[in-house]
């Protein structure tokens, strides 16, 4: 669900902003790693054990960059973004410096208190995607008015019996759910990917989630195009090229561009070239698999729903 601060009538704005964007060749979306540091310990993730980040970029830096690629959506995540003191400086200065926007946070929510979430909230910030492991902090953001909130859910083996409660949860919460997907490309992780004996049940899985779709939208997020991908990855059938640095960039906290999270950094993105689909299948991550989707009509209803 998009935030009430957005009617139906953004569509439009969003969709021409967007297809401006797609014709001169720049990212729809911008992530900016405003730090590499974070205190959560997940087993197939290092990121914790990053040490102080050499250089941060300061909000003027964010406003400028937010300026020269002027994307329709912006999403600040690290590590762990919240862990930056003056986070609330740098959506501000984002926010203020482009028009026709979404902004984004996606943190794991462990220090994400209702105070913290409404001087978000008050600087701009449109959506908050947070671990399921916090559920406890959504009813007290609800209660102050924030209504921009995903549950960010990665499928992997051990949750596939999870995730349609999860979705009957969110809808009760009047929440949206993001699904991606589990990857071992960053630390070679395995034991969270599902295997081939589990690929039918993963199906029937996924089969449950398109038919609540059907009957209700706006809840899951996640295209029906993407969903239905997620069983090739595991069993890996996608041999397609990937858009990653064609629509998304993520950019680190000294400023440098990379085409994805797991990729290393090219330039700094004053110097920014554009990306060329590339030939990787380690991941299927939703910003990734998101990018490919097909505008269909199920897509249109999918976001026509969340403005509602
Ligand atoms: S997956 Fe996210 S929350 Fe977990 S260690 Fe990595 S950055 Fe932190
Ligand atoms: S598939 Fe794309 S997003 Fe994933 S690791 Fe490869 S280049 Fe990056």
């Amino acid at each position: 669900m998009l935030s009430a601060r957005f009617k139906p009538w953004h569509v439009p704005l969003f969709a021409a902003k967007y297809a401006y964007l797609h014709l001169k060749r720049f990212p729809v979306l911008v992530h900016f790693e405003v730090t590499m540091r974070c205190n959560a310990r997940c087993d197939f993730c290092d990121y914790w054990k990053n040490g102080a980040d050499a250089a941060r970029s300061d909000a003027a830096s964010y406003a400028d960059a937010a300026r020269y690629f002027n994307p329709v959506m912006i999403t600040f995540t690290g590590g762990e973004p919240l862990l930056r003191r003056d986070l609330e400086e740098l959506v501000a200065a984002v926010a203020g410096a482009i028009r026709v926007r979404y902004l984004a946070m996606i943190t794991h929510g462990g220090m994400l208190g209702p105070e913290r979430a409404r001087s978000l909230w008050q600087a701009g910030l449109n959506q908050f995607n947070i671990s399921l492991d916090y559920l406890d902090t959504v009813p007290r953001m609800r209660a102050i008015g924030i209504d921009g909130i995903r549950f960010n859910t990665v499928i992997k083996r051990s949750n596939l019996d999870q995730l349609l409660p999860i979705v009957r949860c969110a809808e009760e919460l009047g929440v949206g759910v993001s699904f991606s997907t589990y990857t071992d490309a960053k630390n070679g992780n395995t034991a969270h990917l599902v295997s081939r004996d589990e690929q039918q049940h993963l199906e029937e899985v996924i089969a449950e989630l398109l038919e609540f779709k059907r009957k209700k939208r706006g809840v899951i997020v996640s295209s029906d195009y993407y969903l239905e991908q997620v069983p090739r990855f595991f069993c890996g059938e996608m041999h397609d090229s990937c858009n990653s640095g064609v629509r998304t960039i993520h950019i680190d906290p000294a400023g440098r561009v990379r085409r994805c999270p797991d990729f290393p950094s090219d330039f700094h993105w004053r110097d920014f070239e554009r990306y060329s689909p590339i030939d990787c299948n380690a991941c299927y991550y939703a910003c990734r698999g998101e990018a490919q989707a097909p505008l269909t009509i199920a897509r249109v209803r999918d976001v026509m729903a969340t403005a509602q």
